[in-house]
């Protein structure tokens, strides 16, 4: 695992140390490590199940952590409970209050601590007006859309200032078209907050937009924690390249000129790969939808560099084709012109310079 440490920050606003949570016999978190500084978001990615709430609930305090440490701003609160731990957490329904006004649900968590009414209403007031909620103060959950409400769970969790903002899929139960627009406002606010902010999602475009750095779960374990960039560049393993960029990751060895993948079957000439420096382990070639050509002709003498494929699935992008193909055991994904015919048995090759040739640390 790679763990990339945030630099400017004089402490860290958040660090889950070696965490690991279960649920009787399930091991629902294993050793979970990263770090969030003050005023930084990074994105907790992974499918279904994998841990990520458990890890959000896990440092609010709602479920015990058995093993390792949550330490927030320098202070371990592993054994604290949830009140006094300086968190706000946006549950993935945003768990508003229904009977309650917006201005009411916001000020609700500051009534609990007991901060004084002329205090609370000035704080729920500039909350108000920094999620553009200030003409819908005094309607009820009910009355009001899906980005309002998540709007409104978002006012209520700033409310008490957290040290720690805690965002359980923001957007899962959002309209998709509504998704981007709200995207960028969510960033904008996250951007303002001093908050180290953890944000749970399974969408690795939201994850790539909202996230500095990114951590990868699978089945309770970080593979990959680092900066968006590096993941999207130089992933650890497949899961990883397949999840944040549709991408295919592939052993490869290097012989005469050429990266032999598939065992030898593939053989993709060194001067038609782009070459990057890995921090991980061996040689490998990633392959993302733009990195493969359909050729149309079979040539006399390819060397081995063109690979015989079925066509699995075609799906229309707009301006271009996204084609699933098989090789053996093996699914890769093409971008292709819009409009090319396609049987179903074709030849491709890699687009010369699209793809990397990822060199592992010596
Ligand atoms: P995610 O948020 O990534 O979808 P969760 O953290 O909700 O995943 O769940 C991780 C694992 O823990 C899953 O296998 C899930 O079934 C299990 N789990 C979650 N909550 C509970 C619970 N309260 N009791 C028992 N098992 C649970
Ligand atoms: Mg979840």
């Amino acid at each position: 695992m790679t763990v990339s440490p945030h630099k400017s920050a004089q402490h860290a606003g958040l660090i889950v140390d070696n965490a690991t949570v279960r649920y009787g016999e399930t091991i629902a978190a294993q050793e979970v490590a990263l770090d969030v500084a003050p005023g930084e978001t990074v994105a907790l990615v992974g499918p279904s199940g994998c841990g990520k709430s458990t890890t959000l609930r896990a440092v609010a305090g709602l479920v015990p952590v058995s093993e390792g440490r949550i330490m927030i701003r320098d202070r371990e609160v592993t054994r604290e409970r949830s009140a006094s731990r300086g968190v706000g957490l946006v549950p993935q329904n945003y768990a508003l209050f229904p009977h309650m006004s917006v201005a009411a649900n916001i000020a609700y968590g500051m009534r609990a601590r007991g901060v004084p009414s002329q205090k609370r209403q000035r704080a729920v007031a500039d909350l108000l007006e920094l999620t553009s909620l200030t003409s819908l103060a005094n309607r009820q959950p009910a009355q009001l859309s899906g980005g309002q409400r998540q709007r409104v769970a978002l006012a209520r969790a700033l409310a008490v200032e957290p040290s720690v903002l805690l965002l359980d899929e923001p957007m899962a139960a959002l309209d998709p078209q509504l998704r981007g627009g709200l995207r960028r406002e969510l960033g904008a606010l996250l951007a303002a907050t001093d908050s180290a902010t953890l944000l749970v999602t399974h969408d690795q475009e939201e994850a790539l937009a909202l996230g500095r750095r990114i951590a990868v779960l699978r089945a309770g374990t970080v593979v990959q924690f680092g900066p968006a960039r590096e993941l999207w560049e130089d992933p650890v393993d497949a899961f990883v390249a397949d999840f944040l960029s549709q991408s295919l990751l592939l052993d490869a060895r290097i012989e005469n000129g050429c990266a032999l993948l598939l065992g030898g079957r593939w053989r993709v000439p060194l001067s038609s790969l782009r070459r990057r420096q890995s921090v991980h382990e061996g040689t490998r070639v990633l392959l993302r939808p733009e990195s493969l050509m359909v050729v149309a002709e079979p040539l006399a003498d390819d060397g081995g560099s063109v690979l015989d494929v079925d066509v699995l699935h075609t799906e229309f992008v707009g301006d271009a084709m996204h084609v699933s193909l098989r090789a053996g055991d093996l699914v890769l994904m093409a971008r292709v012109p819009a409009g090319a015919r396609l049987g179903p048995h074709l030849r491709i090759a890699v687009r010369p310079r699209l793809a990397d040739l990822l060199v592992g640390a010596p």
